[in-house]
Formats: C-alpha cells, structure tokens, sequence
C-alpha cells in the first residue's frame, strides 16, 4: 500500500496522530470529520501489531449477552484494579463500535468466539484468525482515502514538542511538527522483552517520548504473556483456539489447566513446566486457514501431533495516564489503544478487549482533541531529543529474566541500572507493588494485598505514588 507524501506544514494542524494501529487509525477518521490530520508511522502503515491481531474484538452483540455481563467478566479478569467508569463507557460502546466497523466495509464472520475469561461467546472476528488484518487494512484505506488526512509512512515520532504548559507538537527524525492536539497512539512495549508475540518496532517509545514531557505513566508492571506462542518463535496460537476445544497437554500427554482459565494463570502453569503441547487434533482446524497454514510453514502437523508452546511477552497493560476521553496529564497531548492507561484493563487484561479500546478510546480522544485551543502565535523552539537508547538483546533477556513471568527484588533491582529508561521504569513500578496480582507475579510476595488496590504512578523527579482512580 503506497502512502500520500507527508510534507512539511507552514500552517498548525488540527491533530497529528502518532501511530498507524487500529487506535491511530480510528482517531485520524473520526477527527477528519472537522479538522486537518496528519499520521506519522516509523514503518510502513500495515505493519503494527493491530494487523496482527487474530481472536477478534470483545463486544456484547449476541442476543444473550449484554454489556453489563461484559464488564462482569472484565472487571473479575482486571483482579480488583479495574477503573470502573472506564470498563462501563468501554462495554456500553461496544456494540455500536462493531457496527461502526460494519458500515465501513469489514465483513465478521457468522458466529461468536469464545476466549478464556469470557462467559459468553462474545469476540466477533473476521477471516478466521484475520480479524486484525481485515479491519486495520480498511482503516487504512479510509485514511489514505480521506482528503483531509495525511499519511507519512517511516517517519519516526523522537521526542514531543512542548512548553510547561502544553504540547504543541512532535519532533520526528525530519522535522518538527505543529499541532492543536497529540495523540499518541504508538502501541506497547512487548518487544522490550526476548520472547514475545511483538513485531520488533513494539518498544514503548510513546511512552518514554510522554514520560520526558513530563507526564504520569501508570500500571508498567502489568505485562501479559500469553500463553500459547509456539516453542523457539513469536507465532501466536489463539486463545480462540482453545476456545474450540484445543487442548493443553503435559509432557505425559495428561491435561493439568483449565484451558480458559485467565492468561496470566494458563500462563504461569505452562511456564512451571517449561513447555506444554496444544492438542489441536479434535478441533475444526480448517476454521483457522491462516494459524494451520504458518503452522505448516515452520514445519507442524497439527493434525498428527500435539504443537509445543510455551508463554511470550505479549502486552503492556500500563502506559500514559489518560482520562476517559484520552486527556494525559499534559494540555493537547493524548494517547489512545495500547500505549495508554484509562485503567480500563486493571491489572490483567480480558481477551480481544484491546482492539475495542482502541475502537472506543481512539474514537473519544480524537473527539476531546477537537476541543483543544489554538496554537500560540509564538511557538518555542523544539527541544533537541534525548539520544537513542538501543534495544540490545541483552536488555531484552534481562527483561525476560528479571521481569518476565515470575518476579523477584533482585531481580527487579538489577534492572534499575538498566541503560534505557523505559526498562528502568518497568523495573520501578514492579519493584513498587510488593504482591502478586494478576500479570504481575512476585514469588517475594505471592498473595494479594489489600494495601496494594491501586494504581503505581510514576512521575519524572518524583517518588512513585499508589493511587486509587474514581
Ligand atoms: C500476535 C498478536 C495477536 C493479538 N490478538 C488480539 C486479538 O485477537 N484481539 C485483541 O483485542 N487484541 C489482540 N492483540 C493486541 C492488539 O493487537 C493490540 O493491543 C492493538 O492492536 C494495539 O493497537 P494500537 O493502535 O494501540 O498500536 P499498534 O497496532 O501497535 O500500532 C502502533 C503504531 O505506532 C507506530 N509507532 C510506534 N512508535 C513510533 C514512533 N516513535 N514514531 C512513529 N510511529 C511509531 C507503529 O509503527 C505503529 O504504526 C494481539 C496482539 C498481537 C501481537
């Protein structure tokens, strides 16, 4: 997909959208209705983690579901962490976020999945396992479509543009960029980590970009592994998967989990014992063309033998400390989808809830932006961005080692002299919740502690704070 040139502006626009994923995308149409909107990815645009997204999306549209039930199952998964009011405005706008989706073309398939944590059958999904594919592809063809929008592909966000009291742009590797409103929307931090289901560009640099402007960053320490990604590969099985039937076996053919429990515990189960197989040989695998076919290409049968699988680093719950309507705790900077915290997910995540936060919150923050005031006349100059912090392999087995799924002080503590910041940030905000809850599990502090109902917080120049969120 070729992308239109993104030219310098002499004149502010209404809202540069960091980020070409599902939350990116959905922001840019919606802001497009009123206003001028420019896209900056640092790859080319279908190359973000929402393409690779293969259950589907949560939402309450079957006839014996309701949003209600939905926010039943996501608060219970979020392990007390939930912040309601977001869990309520997420599983009410659901449904009509789907059919949003429906006008603009993407076609779901008949029928509802069923993923661990869910009591219903509740994840619409298109193409099988393509439901990432099909709707961020039409996103993007909207976007490049759209008169009022502006795409530049391999353009890379290097730090924000701002003054105390607001932003007012971005910096990129070509130039400096003015803006009404930010929204950042450049996914999670996966990628930090040596195993995950990431594409390689999945760092966290949105936060880090936030972070350095000064904002609060909440909830680091949350990072789901999922649990079925296949051995010595970032090829994910699908929870749906399971949900047909497919079965997660010991080294003894026996099963030892229940195989829709939360992923946090199927994952800990897994990784207690190396590797598992996942016995995919009584389910209807040809509902899944796409998963049998990548399966075929690294050399498996699945209708012979049982798949080996073991846990990867696959997403960040944390992020920028946004309201409900995507606001950070900078004026005109934003953030939406995966790189945000609303608190929406708590302190685990609920399965194929994360495209429809993108849907939901990338929709109300681009609205919120609109709002934003004009650009002062006098724009300060842009500030020189800190030097790159490369991502070496050994940072990424320090993460998987010291903050992967079983954690320790030590360590977390080694972390803490991490060259990168937003690893040392991690680190912190793990080291700070001193008890096992949901994807944060300390073998220093295994059980839940009441104390530790809250939100760590962390603020540049400050110490971290537990916060409880209305
Ligand atoms: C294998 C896999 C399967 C998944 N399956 C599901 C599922 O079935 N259901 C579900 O709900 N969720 C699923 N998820 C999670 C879901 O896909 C993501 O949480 C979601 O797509 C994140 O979307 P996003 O728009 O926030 O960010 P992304 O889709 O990650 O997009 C981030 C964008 O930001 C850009 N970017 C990053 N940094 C910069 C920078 N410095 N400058 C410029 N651009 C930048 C990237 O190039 C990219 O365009 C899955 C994830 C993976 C990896």
């Amino acid at each position: 997909m070729s992308a239109k040139n993104g030219t310098p502006h002499s004149e502010a626009l209404d809202l540069v959208v960091v980020g070409g994923g599902v939350a990116g995308l959905v922001a840019a149409l919606c802001a497009a209705t009123e206003g001028d909107v420019l896209v900056l990815t640092k790859g080319p645009l279908l190359s973000s983690n929402s393409q690779l997204a293969q259950g589907g999306i949560a939402a309450a549209v079957a006839d014996d579901d309701s949003p209600e039930l939905h926010a039943e199952d996501t608060i219970r998964t979020g392990r007390g962490l939930c912040r309601r009011s977001a869990v309520s405005v997420l599983t009410e706008e659901a449904p009509a976020r789907i059919r949003d989706l429906v006008e603009l073309g993407v076609e779901f398939d008949e029928g509802f999945g069923l993923e661990g944590g869910h009591s219903r059958r509740r994840v619409v999904h298109a193409g099988g396992a393509a439901t990432g594919d099909r709707v961020a592809r039409l996103l993007a063809e909207r976007v490049l479509a759209h008169p009022r929008i502006q795409v530049a592909e391999g353009e890379r966000m290097l730090s924000l543009w701002f003054t105390d009291e607001r932003c007012v742009g971005v910096v990129t590797d070509r130039r400096a960029v003015a803006a009404r409103a930010t929204l950042v929307a450049t996914g999670g931090a996966a990628a930090l980590w040596q195993r995950t289901t990431n594409p390689p560009g999945a760092l966290g640099e949105g936060m880090t970009a936030a972070y350095r402007a000064g904002v609060g960053l909440a909830d680091l320490e949350f990072v789901q592994f999922h649990p079925t990604t296949l051995v010595d590969s970032s090829l994910l099985l699908s929870e749906a998967l399971r949900g047909e039937g497919a079965l997660l076996l010991d080294e003894h053919g026996e099963r030892f989990t229940d195989e829709l429990a939360p992923r946090d515990v199927v994952a800990r189960e897994i990784a207690a014992r190396g590797t598992a197989l996942l016995d995919l040989r009584a389910i209807d695998r040809a509902r899944f063309p796409g998963l049998m076919g990548s399966l075929a290409e690294e050399g498996y049968d699945p209708a012979a033998t049982p798949i080996p699988v073991a846990p990867a680093a696959h997403y960040s719950v944390g992020g920028i400390l946004t309201d409900l309507d995507g606001r950070s705790e900078l004026a005109g900077l934003y953030a939406a989808g995966e790189c945000a915290a609303t608190g929406v997910h708590g302190a685990n995540r609920l399965a194929s809830n994360s495209l429809l936060e993108c849907l939901v919150f990338g929709r109300r923050a681009a609205l919120a932006a609109l709002a934003e005031p004009g650009l002062p006349a006098r724009l300060p100059k842009a500030s020189v961005p800190a030097a790159a912090e490369p991502v070496t392999a050994a940072l990424r087995r320090g993460l998987w080692e010291d903050c992967g799924l079983i954690r320790d002080a030590a360590g977390l503590e080694r972390l803490q002299s991490a060259p990168h910041l937003l690893t040392r940030l991690i680190a912190e905000s793990a080291l700070t919740r001193e008890e096992s809850r949901g994807s944060h599990f300390r073998i220093d502090f295994p059980a839940e502690s009441e104390a530790f109902e809250r939100h760590v917080v962390l603020r540049p120049g400050a110490e971290p704070v537990l916060e409880t969120w209305p």
